[in-house]
């Protein structure tokens, strides 16, 4: 990456980030200190859930999750295609099999429809995933009656139809911190929960199965170490207090996009808020004009000083996917189609106007040549 080119994702960290690192530091309590507590609790309260546990990272409380809801051996576990490959390979962890079933060409999450009729004797959860930030529909899957894990990782800030925060339903929903997230510790993760019963749960797994009266001579079930550092803790307790304008200034940057791109034949953009359902920006995510040749317009881009990237790929025509479970193309042809064209672009929140005429005006120039 040159120094003037736009970058794809960015974090936005100040002083409060720096102080708190360095309080930790100099306290001595590098992990399993006070912090850790007090960012679960803010966090909790921020998204309206009665529980919440802080782990290493996304993917690890993707894991602790589906362990919390009863997902093992032999079982099958309903999900979309269109994700980040962690949503899928944390069923894998469990040695059970994902079940992908294709999307809604809208909102590019999982249909509820094709997910109850994938219902089978093995079902033992639903993994819906809050792709781009749009809530998935999980009061519809709420009705099929399976246990539902909800990948939040992409999406805080995000409101269901009826009002409710995503995270804030009762089932555990998992949100993660890596640096391009809407809030960063670096890596990090954080799960919210309905049941005190599954915050001990998780509590005890993310810490080698230790039971919270025990001290650590004694472990009374497997766990693992997907602990948070009391420095992770730091950042994200610094970043809460500058998540509303993080998010608002991602909502702002949105919206400059929406504007400067609407005019380009046949590029799609995120669908906007409707019907109650309010998207917690992560990505700028288009999907290109049928015909048109990613792989050069990636590099017209770059050539412009604008870099963008497939995003996301189908999870279900990945090598390992295919090799292990005989995944072929065609199966979920929404979610092919809308894989083989998306494109994220520069999308951070201190993303310039300028920047935004900038790609703009990249993507125009490059589209019109192809
Ligand atoms: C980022 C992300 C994850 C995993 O989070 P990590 O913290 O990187 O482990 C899982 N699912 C989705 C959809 C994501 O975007």
């Amino acid at each position: 990456m040159s120094d003037n080119e736009i970058p794809l994702a960015r974090p936005l960290l100040g002083e409060a980030e720096e102080r708190g690192v360095i309080e930790v530091l100099r306290s001595g309590r590098l992990s399993l200190g006070p912090l850790l507590g007090e960012f679960e609790r803010r966090f909790a309260a921020r998204i309206g859930a009665p529980y919440a546990s802080a782990v290493s990272s996304g993917t690890a409380g993707l894991h602790l999750a589906l362990r919390a809801v009863g997902v093992s051996d032999g079982d099958e576990v309903i999900t979309s295609p269109f994700s980040f490959v962690a949503s899928a390979n944390v069923i894998v962890y469990e040695r059970a099999t994902p079940v992908f079933v294709d999307i809604d060409p809208r909102t590019l999450t999982i249909d509820p429809a094709a997910a109850a009729a994938a219902v089978g004797p093995r079902t033992s959860a639903l993994l819906p995933v809050h792709i781009f930030g749009w809530p998935a529909d999980v009061e519809a899957l709420e009705q099929i009656g399976v246990p539902i894990v909800e990948d939040a990782c992409e999406a805080l800030g995000a409101q269901h139809a009826d009002g409710v925060a995503v995270g804030a339903r009762g089932h555990p929903a998992v949100f993660a911190f890596y640096a391009n997230k809407q809030l960063t510790t670096g890596e990090g993760g954080m799960v919210t929960l309905g049941h005190e019963s599954e915050k001990q749960r998780i509590d005890s797994e993310r810490n080698q199965g230790r039971a919270p009266d025990m001290d650590w001579l004694d472990h009374d079930r497997l766990g693992f170490n997907y602990r948070l550092s009391e420095l992770a803790c730091a950042i994200g307790l610094a970043q809460l207090d500058r998540l509303d304008d993080m998010l608002a200034a991602r909502t702002r940057v949105a919206a400059a996009y929406g504007e400067a791109l609407a005019g380009i034949e046949g590029l799609e953009l995120p669908c906007p808020d409707a019907g109650g359902c309010v998207r917690g920006w992560f990505v700028y995510t288009v999907s290109l004009p049928r015909g048109c040749d990613r792989d050069e317009t990636i590099r017209g881009l770059r050539m412009r000083g604008v870099q963008s990237k497939p995003y996301l790929p189908a999870i279900h025509l990945m090598s390992y996917y295919r090799e292990r479970f005989g995944h072929r193309p065609g199966e979920f042809p929404v979610c092919e189609d809308v894989a083989e064209r998306s494109l994220a672009l520069p999308f951070h929140p201190r993303l310039s106007e300028g920047d935004v005429a900038a790609v703009a005006q990249a993507l125009t120039a490059v589209l019109a040549r192809a």
